[in-house]
């Protein structure tokens, strides 16, 4: 199946499902077996690790359930990727994954800013297990990656949309052996019809499938994809922990992905022209959009990009001119999400960063005047005119 086709079809199976086109919703939390051999016979294969991460048996829904595995079955094969494995909300995807792989004494760097939970998770959560975190800047590449277990880079990085080069981090690995570190990427401000991390080299990729992904803003979920030993041990923690998907928000990431082609492609081209005509606007300053970059963000775009998204930011001269360009706005609705067929903008500095020291947040770039624009499916030319109305405001000052 190709590109457009895969969505809509990978992972249901119509016959399993009395030959409903669309699969029903299995809101159930436990399975019966058909007599006691076949109950016997599925825990020893539970419990052989070379069968970890299951076929299509189920016995309790936290384990598994057939929601989750259409759902996973579909992203994986939209990713290319050989395993997926959904989460309760894309924190849930990071924290699981990253405790799963990681141990005391371990060493984590990554490149920062990040996004406001997954830097509380890394700088304050992390370290009380004894696991040393230290960042480094989003658009750079580490010089020495001696002694360090995993990197974890997000890119483009939240709020700021700088671009880290996935191929030059994974590239400095080489001649590391089995030393070499474990290279995650959180690729949720692209989604995969923009960037492949793991044909660029990563070993694991995440997302907050609240964003493109179910692209609808109705639901809270996360995705983590790669191969193996490691996909393998984070399933063993997933149904620990208890954070895996609920057979609902399955079922509807399930129905969205089949759109997500569709839905990204559009919210690009209606990105593309906003970019331009915020670059116009004498008000906006540094506009970070990957289809506008120059420079080294370019060379970065140029090698791990297949096209620019739909998340643009930009600067405005300080907090008191974010404040009367929010103001100005009708259309664009102010929320801290993205990803949705909505338009929303929101101000980093006292929003979703406001939980990070005013000093550190200037060092990452996360600036007073920064603003962060999700753009949805709406008319452009509504969306220029509500814009236009935002940055007039700017002006009117009193
Ligand atoms: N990663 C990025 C880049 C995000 O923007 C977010 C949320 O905004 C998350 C992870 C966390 O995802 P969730 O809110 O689904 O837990």
């Amino acid at each position: 199946m190709r590109k457009k086709t895969l969505p809509v079809h990978a992972g249901n199976r119509p016959h399993e499902s009395r030959g409903a086109v669309k699969p029903p919703i299995f809101m159930t939390s436990t399975f019966v077996f058909e007599d006691y051999a076949e109950a016997v016979r599925f825990f020893e294969a539970e419990f052989k690790e070379a069968d970890a991460l299951g076929g299509e048996d189920y016995v309790y829904s936290r384990i598994g359930h057939p929601n989750l595995t259409i759902a996973e079955e579909r992203l994986a094969q939209i990713e290319g990727a050989e395993a997926c494995l959904m989460f309760n909300s894309g924190m849930a995807a990071i924290t699981t994954s990253l405790l799963a792989l990681l141990r005391a004494g371990d060493k984590v760097l990554f490149s920062e800013p990040v996004y406001g939970g997954t830097e509380h998770f890394l700088h304050h959560i992390l370290p009380e297990k004894g696991i040393s975190v230290e960042g480094f800047p989003a658009g750079t590449v580490p010089d020495d990656l001696t002694g360090v277990q995993l990197v974890y880079l997000e890119t483009p990085a939240n709020p700021t949309n700088i671009m880290t080069d996935i191929v030059a981090v994974s590239e400095r690995r080489k001649g590391m052996g089995h030393l070499a570190p474990f290279l995650v990427v959180d690729n949720t401000f692209l989604g995969p019809m923009f960037q492949s991390p793991l044909d660029l080299g990563a070993d694991l990729v995440l997302y907050s499938a609240t964003k493109f992904l179910s692209g609808h803003s109705d639901l809270i979920a996360g995705a983590a994809l790669g191969k193996g030993h490691a996909m393998s041990i984070i399933k063993g923690h997933r149904s620990i922990l208890g954070t895996q998907m609920n057979p609902f928000d399955a079922w509807l990431l399930s129905r969205s992905m089949e759109t997500l082609h569709v839905r990204t492609l559009e919210q690009q081209t209606i990105a593309r022209e906003l970019s331009i005509f915020i670059d116009g606007r004498p008000e906006a300053k540094e506009v970070s959009y990957p289809g506008l970059s120059i420079g080294d963000q370019r060379d970065v775009y140029m090698k791990n990009c297949k096209g620019d998204g739909s998340m643009i930011s930009f600067l405005l001269e300080d907090g008191e001119s974010v404040e009367r360009f929010i103001g100005g706005l009708s259309l664009i609705k102010l929320g801290v999400s993205l990803g949705g067929t909505e338009s929303l903008v929101q101000h980093p500095w006292h929003m979703t960063h406001a939980g990070v020291p005013s000093e550190r947040k200037i060092k990452l770039g996360v600036h007073e005047g920064l603003v962060r624009l999700s753009v949805g499916i709406e008319d452009v030319a509504d969306l220029k005119e509500d814009l236009k109305n935002g940055f007039d405001s700017i002006r009117h000052k009193s």
